[in-house]
């Protein structure tokens, strides 16, 4: 029964974007709990935020769910997975650019962990643009990000970068 599964949303959340937290806010609709798995270290990428601040951005903007947790991890998904006791991986799916990158990811991981199932869900329409890697080159040209992420990450873009009042 999905209410009494746990499902992992694992991300770098550089910062969290409006379109993560719909498909973690989706999915906590549907699953009994979600924990937002923050991967501290990426392997491809140096974030811009550090791992604290990147945390503290998806705590605030979840505290409302009472079935979603924020955990940060330095592990394969599927060993964060399985400490959780999580059967899910839930996973947001924008354009078809995602889908290859995604499809390989799952396919590894149902070899390493055959009992954890990959869940995607389609991005919303209006969220099937949004990226943070393009959160961050708005914000760093002076753009405005509002509507794009939570209320305290416009904030600290904006300091981070004073706005060009586009
Ligand atoms: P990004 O790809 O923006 O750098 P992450 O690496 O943190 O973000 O991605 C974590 C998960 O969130 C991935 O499954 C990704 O497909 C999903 N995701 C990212 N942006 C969106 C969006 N706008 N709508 C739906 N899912 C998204």
């Amino acid at each position: 029964m999905p209410g009494n599964v746990t499902a992992i949303c694992p991300g770098t959340f550089d910062p969290v974007t409006v379109g993560h937290l719909d498909i973690i806010r989706r999915g906590a609709d549907k699953f009994g709990r979600v924990v937002v798995g923050l991967i501290e270290v990426p392997q491809r990428k140096s974030p811009l935020f550090t791992p604290d601040e990147r945390e503290a951005f998806l705590c605030e903007a979840l505290s409302g769910y009472g079935n979603v947790v924020v955990a940060r991890f330095n592990e394969l998904v599927v060993e964060f997975a399985q400490r959780w006791e999580a059967r899910v991986i839930l996973k947001g799916l924008r354009a078809i650019s995602d889908f290859e990158y995604e499809f390989a990811m799952a396919s590894l991981n149902r070899k390493l962990a055959p009992e954890i199932e990959t869940v995607f869900m389609m991005a919303s329409p209006e969220h099937g643009f949004l990226s943070s890697s393009g959160v961050r080159e708005i914000a760093a040209f002076g753009g405005s990000v509002e509507d794009l992420v939570p209320p305290s990450v416009a904030r600290r873009l904006a300091e981070m970068y004073p706005p060009r009042g586009l």
